[in-house]
């Protein structure tokens, strides 16, 4: 028995099967010049040249498949995630919002949606110009990020908006989660061309009413967060 792992570095991909064993061999793919990650095999014997023949062979062919794996991968990633700040984007947002609407009346467990917009950001794009705008928008997704929990769903609603779906929260669980979300990005300034910026966010939040369809809890959110805006930004309704 031995071990074939395959690692692509661009991609965070990593898998191996089997046990790593003490004979190995290692490749490099390539397929027409472009990269493909990196295989290594491994034996408990040494590998004849037979043996090398016959898995190189193999590897050939292997590439072919795995270019097309990858492109698909790319493809899926451009079609459903946000390429500045990676996170989902709106067109997932309108595919999981019935789904995790539908799982939570099934299930009997709360669900709370929370919209969240960078306040004054066109003064900041003023300030920092639209490229330090975009680094704002990139801070802000990773402080945003790192106070969510596994099960929590982030997405770009677009423009400086954000919407997160968070699964078995109610009202006072997401309420937390928003204080959080505010600490993180008061915590933290951003300096770009001179200016120290400290994005400050106006929040809305909505739970899950049994029964109501997910267009009118998107709608109570963005409602939430047009009142958390007329009641002065920088504060959660
Ligand atoms: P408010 O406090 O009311 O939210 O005011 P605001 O200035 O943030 O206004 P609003 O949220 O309505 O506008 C968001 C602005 O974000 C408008 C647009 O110029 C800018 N913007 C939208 N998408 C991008 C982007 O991808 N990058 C950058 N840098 N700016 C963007
Ligand atoms: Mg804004």
């Amino acid at each position: 028995m031995g071990s074939v792992e395959y690692v692509y570095p661009d991609d965070g991909i990593s898998l191996i099967s089997g046990s790593l064993r003490v004979h190995q061999a290692h490749y490099t793919l390539r397929l027409q010049k472009r990269y493909l990650g990196e295989l290594t095999i491994s034996s408990q014997k040494r590998f004849s040249e037979q043996d090398l023949f016959v898995h190189e062979q193999s590897i050939g062919c292997l590439a072919h498949y795995l270019k097309n794996a990858l492109d698909f991968r790319a493809m899926e990633k451009m079609a459903f995630y946000d390429a500045l700040t990676g996170v989902m984007n709106r067109k997932s947002l309108d595919e999981l919002l019935p789904k995790e609407t539908k799982r939570a009346e099934r299930h009997g467990y709360d669900l709370s949606v929370m919209m969240i917009d960078i306040d004054n950001f066109k003064i900041i794009n003023d300030q920092v110009g639209h490229i330090g705008g975009d680094q704002i928008l990139k801070h802000a997704s990773k402080a945003i990020r790192q106070v969510l929990r596994i099960s929590d769903l982030p997405f770009r609603f677009g423009g400086d908006e954000f919407v997160l779906i968070l699964p078995n929260t109610d009202l006072v669980g997401a309420r937390s989660a928003a204080k959080q979300i505010m600490a993180s990005l008061g915590n933290s300034a951003v300096e770009i061309n001179n200016h120290s910026i400290t994005p400050r966010v106006s929040i809305g939040l909505a739970s899950y009413r049994h029964g109501e369809h997910h267009e009118e809890l998107i709608r109570r959110s963005d409602q939430a967060l047009y009142d958390a805006k007329k009641n002065g930004r920088n504060c959660i309704s």
